[in-house]
């Protein structure tokens, strides 16, 4: 038996923050990823919004600050109807900002993994293995064997295994152009069974159609580029902004996807030495913007407890079914109205074993950071 490692399956944001949070808590890691490179232009398809929580985190890592050089911190809020009427005006931007020290903010999806990518010490980096397609994990009674598909074996003592298939209602077109408007707008239109957000930062600028599928599926859906340009016309007339459509802006578009967007929770998050994070265990419409977010809490909580065990166990491999009760993360509801996320984002966790200071002053109390033990 070996150190005690963690065998992690992809290398997608959430996954890189572990490679963060481990080797800070001294504990072996390896990233699995079957794609040829971390970082990918796949990802210029689309944003991921960040919240405040999350940069804290992100602090820790001391990444903090080449992030927030490149996102669009989002600050103002339209509600418009397909046919271009506004009937709200909302605060939910500002209000996260006063309340939590720092607002929503949309990133190149592509660049943020990046920087999450680079942001990692050396040593770290040389655990992210690329190429390597996961296909078999057989359990043992001290560790687990991970199979990849070119042959190769890999030894841990625990996984964070891959995603499973949940129910989708939705299906979704998401994409990027360049910005036909003010920057920092996160602005929403909506209609029965379809709706649209748009995230505009200043150069790049992204879009989400929203349609409801006929019945809910749970097969995974594999969409053309001619379905793509089918669902684009149906909303080709539908508002993104006062003064630009659907329409305007397909013929600039600078890449697009389109998926069936999953939901639900799974019933079972660990099963011995195997644990699920993020979308493994739960998947929210893109909407919410929550995916990413909650996954980084989960593995701050993952982190820190596992950290304990291993510190805890003399020959620091813990036994399995202490590491079980772990994943416990905050609940988060699924309403973007500030009023309710402020206050869930104030019981984000970050890791207790960095010492490090504040820097998303807001009104709302967060657990504090220089009152942790660093024990
Ligand atoms: C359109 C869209 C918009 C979104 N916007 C937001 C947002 O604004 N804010 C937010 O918080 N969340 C958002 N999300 C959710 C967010 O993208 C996910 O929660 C997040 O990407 C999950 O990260 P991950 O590390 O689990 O890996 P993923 O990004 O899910 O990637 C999985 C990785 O695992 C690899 N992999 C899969 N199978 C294997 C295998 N067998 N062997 C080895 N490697 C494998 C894949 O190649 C991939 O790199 C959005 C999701 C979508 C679809």
């Amino acid at each position: 038996m070996g150190k005690f490692r963690v065998v992690i399956v992809g290398g997608g944001p959430i996954r890189l923050t572990a490679a963060h949070a481990l080797p800070v808590a001294r504990v072996d890691f390896l990233v699995l990823e079957r794609r040829p490179n971390i970082v990918e232009d796949q990802g210029a398809r689309t944003t991921l919004v960040v919240y405040p929580h999350t940069f804290r985190v992100m602090h820790q890592f001391v990444i903090l600050e080449p992030l927030l050089s490149i996102g669009s911190k989002l600050d103002h809020h339209l509600s418009f109807t397909a046919d271009g009427h506004v009937f709200k005006e909302g605060s939910r931007y500002t209000r996260v900002h006063q309340n939590n020290g720092y607002g929503a903010t949309a990133f190149h999806r592509a660049k943020l993994i990046e920087i999450l990518y680079n942001g990692l010490p050396a040593a770290a980096k040389r655990g992210v293995l690329t190429g390597k397609s996961l296909v078999d994990i057989t359990t043992q009674e001290t560790g687990v064997e991970v199979n990849c598909a070119d042959g190769s074996v890999y030894w841990g003592s625990i996984v964070i295994g891959a995603d499973e298939p949940f129910m989708a209602t939705c299906q979704l077109l998401f994409g990027a152009f360049p910005t036909p408007s003010e920057p920092d707008l996160g602005y929403d239109t909506q209609a029965k069974d379809k709706s649209i957000m748009y995230l505009s930062g200043p150069n790049r600028s992204w879009f989400f159609l929203y349609k409801r599928l006929p019945k809910p599926i749970s097969e995974r859906a594999k969409y053309t580029d001619e379905d793509a340009q089918a669902l684009a016309r149906e909303f080709a007339e539908y508002p993104l902004t006062a003064a630009v459509e659907v329409e305007d802006l397909w013929p600039t578009m600078l890449g697009a996807g389109m998926t069936n967007l999953q939901e639900g929770i799974a019933q079972h998050w660990s099963l011995g030495r195997i644990v699920i994070v993020g979308d493994g265990c739960y998947k929210f419409t893109a909407h919410l913007g929550l995916g990413f977010n909650n996954g980084v809490q989960d593995i701050v909580v993952l982190c820190n407890g596992l950290r304990k065990a291993v510190r805890a166990a003399l020959d620091e491999n813990p036994d399995p079914a202490v590491l079980k009760t772990w994943l416990v993360i905050p609940k988060f509801v699924e309403d973007t109205v500030a009023r309710y996320i402020s206050p869930e984002l104030c019981k984000g966790q970050v890791l207790d074993y960095v010492r490090t200071e504040e820097v998303m002053e807001g009104e709302m109390r967060v657990h504090p950071m220089s009152a942790l033990a660093a024990t």
